[in-house]
């Protein structure tokens, strides 16, 4: 299938040349013709599968094929996403696909200042992109205007759940007017979302491109077994000797990231970390610099990381097991897209065999292990709880000597069994 037959106007058929885009992703094909005929839409869609030109594209052809509004300018299509990492990568494609069109977007998300926010909105704009506790400021404040929206799209609806949003994003679905047009996507479809999705939609079609919970499989995934407290010393070892030149690694706590960043920079490595205690202008920084090649490691925890689009990433490493083995496929998401090759390497302590264990049965299937050698794990050495992240800022590995003392430092009993993985993820953000 080819773009060309999809339906498009001829100023985005050029902007998707111009990205050097041969054919639609299984996602664009399918999402693009059933969004330009107006209807509703549920989508169980990655990042990587190409998900944000499915919705992007086949948007602004309607918002353009309504002619011109006369008058003032005013919001018709709102894109609502979890972090602002993601918005402004959507705002970005917005931007890419719409060049050729008379349209205006403007991206709101919290972290930088309110004032500058409110003047591109009163400047005019026909769609805006933004995360949902930000966007409900203005609403209160009585700065932007929803009610002329005509197509809501909500990106990576199950993060958004995750994040707490649902009363933020019940409460904007109250500022929208009843007519409109709806497009979820989300990567797994588990309670809430279904009720969202109930309460949301009207007749939807249903579009699922990659297996719900299955790693992409162009990504080689192994395991390597090693002790804690020799994960830093490996991870520069493997960074080293397999000549790595950018890897995207995964800890499960701010402070682990900025730990290990730190480090690894002793260690000769160029590194940055990148979490959801950095600044907007830091955290934008450290990915151009990472795309830049810059620096070689980019450190980051499951929020910030999430929706990230770097082209091309050929490594990612887990440097810590998340809580929630769904993170695992968010994360190993990362590599190998858009039909390239990648490697997802985890590197397993044995405080983290049950986390393991939860991520095999959820892909239903081992993941091949591989010992390095010179970092054959300890046989003496006995598994110990994982921290809570709040607490004390993860250990999982890396600092030798830190934290091997006494048990319990964090003092509750659920520690050892993980028993809360929600609320222990939430902390890691
Ligand atoms: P997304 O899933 O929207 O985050 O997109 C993932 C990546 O795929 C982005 O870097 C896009 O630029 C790229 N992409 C989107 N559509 C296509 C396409 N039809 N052909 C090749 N690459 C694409």
């Amino acid at each position: 299938m080819s773009f060309d037959s999809l339906g498009l106007a001829p100023e985005l058929l050029r902007a998707v040349a111009r990205q050097g885009y041969e054919r639609p992703t299984p996602i664009q094909s399918q999402a693009i013709p059933v969004v330009l005929e107006g209807r509703d839409i549920l989508a169980g869609a990655q990042t990587g599968t190409g998900k944000t030109a499915g919705f992007t594209l086949p948007l602004l052809h309607r918002l353009m094929a309504a002619g011109p509004q006369g008058g003032r300018r005013r919001i018709r299509a709102l894109i609502l996403v979890p972090t602002r990492e993601l918005a402004a990568q959507v705002a970005e494609s917005v931007r890419t696909y719409g060049g050729d069109l008379p349209l205006r977007s403007a991206v709101i998300f919290g972290g930088v200042g309110f004032q500058p926010q409110v003047q591109a909105v009163r400047r005019g704009v026909d769609i805006v992109i933004a995360t949902p506790g930000r966007l409900l400021d203005h609403v209160g404040q009585g700065t932007i205007d929803l009610s002329t929206v005509e197509i809501l799209v909500l990106d990576e609806a199950d993060r958004m759940l995750d994040m707490g949003f649902i009363h933020d994003i019940r409460r904007l679905l109250a500022e929208l007017p009843d007519r409109r047009q709806n497009l979820l996507f989300s990567a797994t479809f588990a309670g809430a979302i279904k009720e969202l999705a109930a309460d949301l939609l009207d007749s939807p079609v249903h579009i699922e491109v990659a297996r719900r919970n299955t790693a992409a499989e162009s990504v080689s995934q192994t395991v390597v077994p090693v002790d804690r407290e020799r994960k830093r010393e490996l991870l520069a070892y493997l960074i080293g000797s397999r000549r790595w030149r950018q890897v995207l690694v995964f800890t499960r706590t701010k402070h682990g990231a900025n730990r290990l960043a730190e480090q690894l920079g002793k260690d000769g490595i160029p590194s940055t970390a990148i979490h959801g205690n950095k600044s907007q202008a830091q955290r934008t920084r450290a990915l151009a610099d990472f795309k830049r090649g810059k620096v070689k490691v980019l450190v980051a925890t499951d929020i910030a990381a999430r929706g990230l689009d770097i082209d091309q990433l050929p490594h990612v490493v887990n440097y810590e097991l998340p809580q929630v083995p769904e993170d695992y496929v968010h994360r190993i998401g990362r590599t190998g897209r858009a039909g390239n090759e990648g490697e997802a390497i985890s590197l397993v302590c044995i405080d983290e065999r049950r986390l393991l264990g939860d991520i095999e049965r959820l892909l239903k299937r081992k993941i091949p292990q591989e010992v390095v050698p010179d970092f054959e794990p300890d046989p003496a050495i006995r598994a110990e709880p994982i921290p809570n992240g709040r607490r004390n800022g993860g250990r999982g590995g890396g600092s030798r000597g830190n934290s091997r003392g006494g048990p319990s430092r964090g003092g509750n009993g659920s520690r050892g069994r993980n028993g809360n993985g929600r609320s222990r993820v939430r902390a890691a953000r």
